[in-house]
Protein backbone atom coordinates (compact mmCIF):
# COMPACT_ATOMS: atom_id res chain seq x y z
CA UNK A 1 0.00 0.00 0.00
CA UNK A 2 1.15 3.56 -1.14
CA UNK A 3 1.85 6.01 2.07
CA UNK A 4 -0.73 8.16 0.50
CA UNK A 5 -3.75 5.19 0.29
CA UNK A 6 -2.52 3.91 3.65
CA UNK A 7 -2.89 7.53 5.32
CA UNK A 8 -6.45 7.86 3.15
CA UNK A 9 -7.09 4.27 4.82
CA UNK A 10 -6.47 5.62 7.90
CA UNK A 11 -8.61 8.81 7.96
CA UNK A 12 -11.29 6.34 8.10
CA UNK A 13 -9.94 3.73 10.17
CA UNK A 14 -8.61 6.25 12.73
CA UNK A 15 -8.66 4.25 15.76
CA UNK A 16 -7.13 1.38 14.17
CA UNK A 17 -4.46 3.28 12.75
CA UNK A 18 -3.71 5.04 15.86
CA UNK A 19 -2.60 1.68 17.80
CA UNK A 20 -1.47 -0.31 15.21
CA UNK A 21 0.49 2.09 12.95
CA UNK A 22 2.53 4.72 15.26
CA UNK A 23 4.02 6.85 12.60
CA UNK A 24 0.50 8.08 11.58
CA UNK A 25 -0.53 8.08 15.26
CA UNK A 26 -2.07 10.95 16.74
CA UNK A 27 1.08 13.71 18.11
CA UNK A 28 1.06 15.36 21.38
CA UNK A 29 3.83 17.98 22.36
CA UNK A 30 4.42 18.48 25.96
CA UNK A 31 5.71 21.49 27.30
CA UNK A 32 7.77 20.41 29.84
CA UNK A 33 9.01 23.61 32.59
CA UNK A 34 11.43 20.98 34.21
CA UNK A 35 12.62 17.67 32.47
CA UNK A 36 14.37 15.34 34.39
CA UNK A 37 16.91 12.69 32.68
CA UNK A 38 17.45 10.44 35.39
CA UNK A 39 20.45 8.50 33.90
CA UNK A 40 22.35 11.82 34.02
CA UNK A 41 20.62 12.87 37.42
CA UNK A 42 19.89 16.46 35.87
CA UNK A 43 17.09 18.33 34.79
CA UNK A 44 16.80 20.60 31.76
CA UNK A 45 14.64 23.67 31.97
CA UNK A 46 11.59 24.43 28.60
CA UNK A 47 11.77 21.35 26.75
CA UNK A 48 9.80 20.12 24.29
CA UNK A 49 8.46 16.02 23.98
CA UNK A 50 6.88 15.12 21.20
CA UNK A 51 4.62 11.84 21.13
CA UNK A 52 3.54 9.90 18.22
CA UNK A 53 1.32 7.08 19.02
CA UNK A 54 2.37 5.23 22.22
CA UNK A 55 6.11 6.40 21.25
CA UNK A 56 8.28 9.32 22.04
CA UNK A 57 9.54 11.17 18.97
CA UNK A 58 11.45 13.67 20.17
CA UNK A 59 12.49 15.70 22.89
CA UNK A 60 13.75 19.36 22.12
CA UNK A 61 14.17 22.87 23.33
CA UNK A 62 10.73 25.08 23.69
CA UNK A 63 12.31 27.60 21.31
CA UNK A 64 12.07 24.81 18.23
CA UNK A 65 9.09 25.09 18.69
CA UNK A 66 5.87 22.60 18.42
CA UNK A 67 5.02 20.80 15.64
CA UNK A 68 2.06 22.08 13.49
CA UNK A 69 -1.19 20.26 14.37
CA UNK A 70 0.13 19.00 17.80
CA UNK A 71 -2.52 18.44 20.46
CA UNK A 72 -0.49 20.61 23.02
CA UNK A 73 -0.15 19.73 26.84
CA UNK A 74 0.73 22.31 28.97
CA UNK A 75 3.25 21.82 32.10
CA UNK A 76 5.47 24.15 31.77
CA UNK A 77 4.54 24.89 35.61
CA UNK A 78 5.91 21.42 36.30
CA UNK A 79 8.83 18.98 36.38
CA UNK A 80 8.32 15.89 34.11
CA UNK A 81 9.79 12.41 34.37
CA UNK A 82 9.41 9.39 32.95
CA UNK A 83 7.18 7.00 33.80
CA UNK A 84 7.92 5.30 37.63
CA UNK A 85 8.73 1.46 37.80
CA UNK A 86 7.60 -0.71 41.24
CA UNK A 87 9.70 -3.66 40.70
CA UNK A 88 7.92 -5.59 43.49
CA UNK A 89 4.77 -5.64 44.23
CA UNK A 90 1.83 -8.14 44.58
CA UNK A 91 -1.41 -6.76 43.51
CA UNK A 92 -3.31 -10.14 44.50
CA UNK A 93 -2.46 -9.38 48.33
CA UNK A 94 -4.51 -6.31 50.27
CA UNK A 95 -2.43 -6.18 53.44
CA UNK A 96 -4.59 -8.41 54.96
CA UNK A 97 -4.76 -7.49 58.36
CA UNK A 98 -4.41 -10.44 60.71
CA UNK A 99 -7.73 -9.50 63.28
CA UNK A 100 -9.72 -10.02 59.54
CA UNK A 101 -8.35 -13.17 58.92
CA UNK A 102 -4.81 -12.36 57.63
CA UNK A 103 -3.08 -14.45 54.27
CA UNK A 104 -5.09 -17.60 54.89
CA UNK A 105 -8.69 -15.69 54.54
CA UNK A 106 -7.43 -15.38 51.17
CA UNK A 107 -6.48 -18.86 50.11
CA UNK A 108 -9.35 -20.14 51.70
CA UNK A 109 -12.55 -18.18 51.68
CA UNK A 110 -11.96 -15.68 48.63
CA UNK A 111 -13.55 -16.59 45.13
CA UNK A 112 -10.71 -16.07 42.08
CA UNK A 113 -12.98 -13.51 40.91
CA UNK A 114 -13.13 -11.71 44.04
CA UNK A 115 -9.21 -11.62 44.50
CA UNK A 116 -8.78 -10.55 40.35
CA UNK A 117 -11.92 -7.45 41.17
CA UNK A 118 -9.47 -6.36 43.91
CA UNK A 119 -6.13 -7.14 41.68
CA UNK A 120 -7.70 -4.38 39.44
CA UNK A 121 -8.57 -1.86 42.05
CA UNK A 122 -4.83 -2.49 43.00
CA UNK A 123 -3.44 -1.96 39.39
CA UNK A 124 -5.28 1.32 38.81
CA UNK A 125 -4.48 3.03 42.15
CA UNK A 126 -0.38 2.07 41.35
CA UNK A 127 -0.91 3.73 37.41
CA UNK A 128 -2.70 6.89 39.27
CA UNK A 129 0.08 7.43 41.53
CA UNK A 130 2.66 7.25 38.27
CA UNK A 131 3.65 3.98 38.55
CA UNK A 132 3.61 3.10 34.79
CA UNK A 133 5.01 -0.29 35.14
CA UNK A 134 5.14 -2.94 37.94
CA UNK A 135 7.52 -6.10 37.91
CA UNK A 136 4.49 -8.13 40.28
CA UNK A 137 6.05 -10.93 41.81
CA UNK A 138 3.67 -13.32 42.53
CA UNK A 139 0.11 -14.15 43.11
CA UNK A 140 0.05 -15.51 46.24
CA UNK A 141 -2.11 -18.69 45.62
CA UNK A 142 -4.12 -16.67 42.65
CA UNK A 143 -2.44 -18.81 40.35
CA UNK A 144 -2.12 -17.39 36.88
CA UNK A 145 -4.40 -14.67 37.79
CA UNK A 146 -1.73 -12.25 36.88
CA UNK A 147 -1.38 -12.84 33.21
CA UNK A 148 -4.92 -12.60 33.47
CA UNK A 149 -5.42 -8.76 34.61
CA UNK A 150 -2.25 -8.25 32.40
CA UNK A 151 -3.72 -9.30 29.20
CA UNK A 152 -6.88 -7.31 30.35
CA UNK A 153 -4.90 -4.13 31.01
CA UNK A 154 -2.61 -4.51 27.18
CA UNK A 155 -6.03 -4.76 25.50
CA UNK A 156 -7.36 -1.60 27.01
CA UNK A 157 -10.22 -3.38 29.04
CA UNK A 158 -8.81 -1.84 32.47
CA UNK A 159 -6.17 0.83 32.88
CA UNK A 160 -3.00 -0.44 34.72
CA UNK A 161 0.57 -0.54 34.42
CA UNK A 162 2.74 -2.58 32.17
CA UNK A 163 3.06 -6.04 34.12
CA UNK A 164 5.99 -8.11 34.52
CA UNK A 165 4.66 -11.48 35.93
CA UNK A 166 5.66 -13.58 38.03
CA UNK A 167 2.56 -15.64 38.59
CA UNK A 168 2.89 -18.61 41.32
CA UNK A 169 6.44 -18.64 42.72
CA UNK A 170 8.10 -21.71 43.53
CA UNK A 171 9.18 -22.92 47.35
CA UNK A 172 10.06 -26.66 49.17
CA UNK A 173 7.68 -28.14 51.15
CA UNK A 174 7.63 -26.74 54.18
CA UNK A 175 8.53 -23.67 52.50
CA UNK A 176 5.73 -21.67 52.51
CA UNK A 177 2.20 -20.84 53.86
CA UNK A 178 -1.05 -22.62 54.21
CA UNK A 179 0.87 -23.69 57.27
CA UNK A 180 -0.23 -25.07 60.94
CA UNK A 181 -3.26 -27.32 60.26
CA UNK A 182 -3.83 -30.33 60.64
CA UNK A 183 -1.27 -32.81 58.74
CA UNK A 184 -4.36 -35.27 57.66
CA UNK A 185 -5.27 -32.02 55.52
CA UNK A 186 -4.27 -31.21 52.26
CA UNK A 187 -4.11 -27.90 52.44
CA UNK A 188 -3.49 -25.07 49.22
CA UNK A 189 0.04 -23.37 48.99
CA UNK A 190 0.25 -19.87 48.87
CA UNK A 191 3.31 -20.77 45.77
CA UNK A 192 4.18 -23.98 43.95
CA UNK A 193 6.09 -26.16 46.05
CA UNK A 194 8.57 -28.48 44.43
CA UNK A 195 11.56 -30.71 45.93
CA UNK A 196 14.26 -31.65 43.89
CA UNK A 197 16.39 -30.53 40.56
CA UNK A 198 13.85 -32.60 38.48
CA UNK A 199 10.53 -31.37 40.08
CA UNK A 200 11.99 -27.19 40.03
CA UNK A 201 12.91 -27.44 36.31
CA UNK A 202 9.42 -29.03 35.71
CA UNK A 203 7.79 -26.27 37.97
CA UNK A 204 9.84 -23.14 36.36
CA UNK A 205 8.75 -24.91 32.64
CA UNK A 206 4.90 -24.65 33.97
CA UNK A 207 5.09 -21.10 35.42
CA UNK A 208 6.96 -19.82 31.84
CA UNK A 209 4.91 -21.63 29.58
CA UNK A 210 1.64 -20.19 31.24
CA UNK A 211 3.03 -16.83 30.43
CA UNK A 212 5.12 -15.64 33.41
CA UNK A 213 7.67 -12.92 32.35
CA UNK A 214 9.91 -13.73 35.50
CA UNK A 215 10.42 -17.03 37.93
CA UNK A 216 10.30 -15.81 41.51
CA UNK A 217 11.91 -18.01 44.43
CA UNK A 218 11.89 -17.65 47.68
CA UNK A 219 15.70 -18.83 49.44
CA UNK A 220 14.22 -18.38 52.94
CA UNK A 221 11.41 -18.37 54.95
CA UNK A 222 10.21 -17.95 58.20
CA UNK A 223 12.87 -15.24 60.27
CA UNK A 224 13.58 -15.28 64.32
CA UNK A 225 16.21 -13.89 66.62
CA UNK A 226 18.59 -16.31 67.23
CA UNK A 227 20.53 -17.23 70.05
CA UNK A 228 22.99 -14.41 69.70
CA UNK A 229 20.45 -11.78 69.02
CA UNK A 230 21.12 -12.22 65.82
CA UNK A 231 18.53 -12.64 62.89
CA UNK A 232 18.41 -16.13 61.81
CA UNK A 233 16.21 -16.88 58.68
CA UNK A 234 15.19 -20.65 57.31
CA UNK A 235 16.46 -21.63 53.81
CA UNK A 236 14.11 -23.68 51.32
CA UNK A 237 15.95 -24.82 47.74
CA UNK A 238 19.30 -26.43 47.52
CA UNK A 239 21.56 -24.49 44.96
CA UNK A 240 21.17 -27.94 42.65
CA UNK A 241 17.55 -27.42 42.97
CA UNK A 242 17.93 -23.30 41.93
CA UNK A 243 20.38 -24.11 39.55
CA UNK A 244 17.65 -25.94 37.45
CA UNK A 245 15.27 -22.83 38.26
CA UNK A 246 17.55 -20.59 37.09
CA UNK A 247 19.16 -22.60 34.02
CA UNK A 248 15.27 -23.38 32.70
CA UNK A 249 14.59 -19.80 33.06
CA UNK A 250 17.71 -18.03 31.39
CA UNK A 251 16.98 -20.98 28.36
CA UNK A 252 13.88 -19.31 27.95
CA UNK A 253 15.79 -15.95 28.06
CA UNK A 254 14.21 -14.63 31.09
CA UNK A 255 15.03 -13.86 34.71
CA UNK A 256 14.83 -15.58 38.18
CA UNK A 257 14.06 -13.43 41.71
CA UNK A 258 15.04 -14.30 44.96
CA UNK A 259 12.96 -13.82 47.91
CA UNK A 260 16.26 -13.88 50.45
CA UNK A 261 16.60 -12.37 54.03
CA UNK A 262 20.21 -13.41 54.22
CA UNK A 263 22.64 -16.58 56.01
CA UNK A 264 22.67 -19.43 54.02
CA UNK A 265 19.76 -18.91 51.81
CA UNK A 266 20.92 -16.12 50.69
CA UNK A 267 24.41 -17.80 50.22
CA UNK A 268 22.59 -20.43 47.74
CA UNK A 269 20.89 -18.05 45.58
CA UNK A 270 23.74 -16.29 45.41
CA UNK A 271 25.61 -19.55 44.14
CA UNK A 272 23.15 -20.65 41.76
CA UNK A 273 22.86 -17.64 39.49
CA UNK A 274 19.66 -16.06 40.59
CA UNK A 275 19.01 -12.15 39.27
CA UNK A 276 17.38 -10.15 41.90
CA UNK A 277 17.65 -10.46 45.37
CA UNK A 278 14.43 -9.06 47.20
CA UNK A 279 14.65 -7.60 50.57
CA UNK A 280 18.23 -8.62 51.42
CA UNK A 281 17.74 -7.67 55.26
CA UNK A 282 21.22 -9.31 56.24
CA UNK A 283 23.53 -9.29 53.37
CA UNK A 284 27.43 -9.75 54.44
CA UNK A 285 30.33 -8.17 53.04
CA UNK A 286 31.31 -11.27 51.23
CA UNK A 287 27.44 -11.37 50.11
CA UNK A 288 27.97 -7.82 48.63
CA UNK A 289 30.88 -8.42 47.13
CA UNK A 290 29.87 -11.25 45.63
CA UNK A 291 26.51 -9.37 43.91
CA UNK A 292 28.72 -6.84 42.81
CA UNK A 293 30.91 -9.32 41.06
CA UNK A 294 28.26 -10.71 39.87
CA UNK A 295 26.24 -7.83 38.75
CA UNK A 296 22.96 -9.03 40.86
CA UNK A 297 20.11 -6.73 41.40
CA UNK A 298 18.93 -5.39 44.62
CA UNK A 299 15.70 -5.09 45.62
CA UNK A 300 15.29 -3.98 49.10
CA UNK A 301 11.59 -3.16 50.07
CA UNK A 302 12.50 -1.03 53.21
CA UNK A 303 9.52 0.31 53.73
CA UNK A 304 7.32 -2.53 54.48
CA UNK A 305 9.39 -3.86 57.48
CA UNK A 306 8.05 -0.69 59.22
CA UNK A 307 4.57 -1.61 59.24
CA UNK A 308 2.65 -3.69 61.95
CA UNK A 309 5.27 -4.63 64.42
CA UNK A 310 4.48 -6.61 67.19
CA UNK A 311 4.83 -5.68 70.71
CA UNK A 312 8.21 -4.54 71.22
CA UNK A 313 8.36 -7.00 74.19
CA UNK A 314 7.37 -10.34 72.42
CA UNK A 315 9.79 -12.21 70.30
CA UNK A 316 7.60 -11.56 67.04
CA UNK A 317 8.07 -7.65 68.37
CA UNK A 318 11.93 -7.89 68.65
CA UNK A 319 12.61 -10.29 65.75
CA UNK A 320 10.17 -7.18 63.75
CA UNK A 321 12.65 -4.36 64.90
CA UNK A 322 15.67 -6.52 64.33
CA UNK A 323 14.61 -6.63 60.66
CA UNK A 324 14.28 -3.30 60.07
CA UNK A 325 17.56 -2.48 62.04
CA UNK A 326 19.51 -5.25 59.80
CA UNK A 327 18.16 -4.08 56.50
CA UNK A 328 18.94 -0.68 57.35
CA UNK A 329 22.75 -1.46 57.79
CA UNK A 330 22.55 -3.85 54.56
CA UNK A 331 20.89 -0.97 52.47
CA UNK A 332 23.75 1.29 53.60
CA UNK A 333 26.44 -1.51 52.87
CA UNK A 334 24.74 -2.13 49.29
CA UNK A 335 24.97 1.71 48.52
CA UNK A 336 28.26 2.37 49.53
CA UNK A 337 29.53 -1.01 47.41
CA UNK A 338 27.44 0.53 44.67
CA UNK A 339 25.28 -2.46 44.00
CA UNK A 340 22.87 -2.30 41.29
CA UNK A 341 19.25 -0.88 43.19
CA UNK A 342 15.83 -1.18 41.99
CA UNK A 343 12.82 0.80 43.99
CA UNK A 344 10.72 -2.08 44.77
CA UNK A 345 7.79 -1.59 48.03
CA UNK A 346 5.89 -4.81 48.11
CA UNK A 347 2.75 -3.64 47.98
CA UNK A 348 0.32 -5.68 48.71
CA UNK A 349 2.40 -6.67 51.93
CA UNK A 350 1.53 -2.96 52.08
CA UNK A 351 -2.79 -1.83 51.50
CA UNK A 352 -2.84 -0.40 48.23
CA UNK A 353 -4.27 2.52 49.70
CA UNK A 354 -1.21 3.59 50.88
CA UNK A 355 1.08 5.84 48.89
CA UNK A 356 3.67 3.71 47.05
CA UNK A 357 6.02 6.73 46.42
CA UNK A 358 6.47 5.81 50.57
CA UNK A 359 9.49 3.77 49.75
CA UNK A 360 11.47 6.78 48.22
CA UNK A 361 11.22 8.73 51.64
CA UNK A 362 12.76 5.59 52.82
CA UNK A 363 15.68 5.30 50.80
CA UNK A 364 16.30 9.00 51.33
CA UNK A 365 15.82 9.08 54.78
CA UNK A 366 18.68 5.96 54.94
CA UNK A 367 21.09 8.16 53.07
CA UNK A 368 20.05 7.44 49.08
CA UNK A 369 20.81 10.25 47.05
CA UNK A 370 17.38 11.49 45.77
CA UNK A 371 18.64 11.36 42.09
CA UNK A 372 19.90 7.82 43.00
CA UNK A 373 16.24 6.94 44.34
CA UNK A 374 14.66 8.41 41.32
CA UNK A 375 17.26 6.01 39.02
CA UNK A 376 16.33 2.85 41.14
CA UNK A 377 12.79 3.22 39.55
CA UNK A 378 13.03 4.49 36.46
CA UNK A 379 16.63 3.28 34.26
CA UNK A 380 18.08 0.80 36.96
CA UNK A 381 14.44 -0.85 36.77
CA UNK A 382 14.36 -0.24 33.07
CA UNK A 383 17.64 -1.86 32.14
CA UNK A 384 16.67 -4.54 34.90
CA UNK A 385 13.78 -5.33 33.17
CA UNK A 386 15.69 -5.62 29.81
CA UNK A 387 13.79 -2.38 28.79
CA UNK A 388 16.73 -0.30 28.62
CA UNK A 389 15.64 2.66 26.17
CA UNK A 390 12.14 1.62 25.75
CA UNK A 391 10.98 2.48 29.50
CA UNK A 392 12.28 5.07 32.52
CA UNK A 393 13.16 7.41 29.44
CA UNK A 394 12.47 10.12 27.99
CA UNK A 395 14.17 10.18 24.93
CA UNK A 396 13.34 9.15 20.83
CA UNK A 397 12.06 5.63 20.48
CA UNK A 398 11.28 5.12 24.17
CA UNK A 399 7.33 4.00 25.11
CA UNK A 400 5.96 7.76 26.14
CA UNK A 401 5.13 6.91 29.82
CA UNK A 402 5.56 10.28 31.31
CA UNK A 403 4.81 11.84 34.81
CA UNK A 404 4.44 15.44 36.27
CA UNK A 405 5.06 16.49 39.73
CA UNK A 406 5.13 20.32 41.15
CA UNK A 407 8.38 20.65 42.85
CA UNK A 408 12.11 19.89 42.59
CA UNK A 409 12.15 16.03 43.26
CA UNK A 410 16.25 15.85 42.41
CA UNK A 411 16.33 18.00 46.06
CA UNK A 412 13.27 16.25 47.93
CA UNK A 413 11.25 13.28 46.91
CA UNK A 414 8.05 14.73 48.81
CA UNK A 415 6.90 15.55 45.72
CA UNK A 416 6.63 12.16 44.08
CA UNK A 417 3.78 11.39 46.58
CA UNK A 418 2.05 13.27 44.54
CA UNK A 419 2.01 12.75 40.89
CA UNK A 420 -0.43 15.23 38.83
CA UNK A 421 -0.21 14.35 35.82
CA UNK A 422 0.26 10.63 34.07
CA UNK A 423 0.60 9.46 30.46
CA UNK A 424 1.22 5.89 29.62
CA UNK A 425 1.57 4.56 26.31
CA UNK A 426 0.82 8.15 24.52
CA UNK A 427 -2.51 8.12 26.53
CA UNK A 428 -3.44 10.72 29.67
CA UNK A 429 -4.14 8.41 32.52
CA UNK A 430 -4.36 11.89 35.02
CA UNK A 431 -4.18 15.44 34.63
CA UNK A 432 -4.70 17.54 37.50
CA UNK A 433 -4.32 21.27 37.80
CA UNK A 434 -1.40 22.04 39.88
ZN1 LIG B 1 6.95 -9.64 48.20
Amino acid sequence: MSLAMRAAWCTVLLVACATAQAPFGKVIAIRAGKLVDPRAGAARSDQVIVVRGDRIESVRDASAGVPSGAQVIDLSQATVLPGLIDSHTHIFLQGEDPAEGGYDINILKYPLAYRAARATVAARRALEQGFTTLRDVETEGAGYGDVGIKQAIDEGHIPGPRLFVATRAISTTGGYPLEGYAPELTMPKGVQIADGPVEMRKAAREQLDHGADWIKVYMTHRSWVGDNGELVSQPTLTVEELKAVVDETHGWGKKVACHAYGGIGLQRALDAGCDSIEHGLLMSDAQIAQMKRQGTWYCPTLAVYYTDWAPADTPEGRRDRLRASAHEQSFRKAMKAGLKIVFGTDMGGIKWTEPIAQEFDRMVELGMEPEDAIRSATVNAADMLGMGGKLGAIAPGAYADIVAVSGDPLRDVKPLHNVQFVMKGGEVVRHQAP
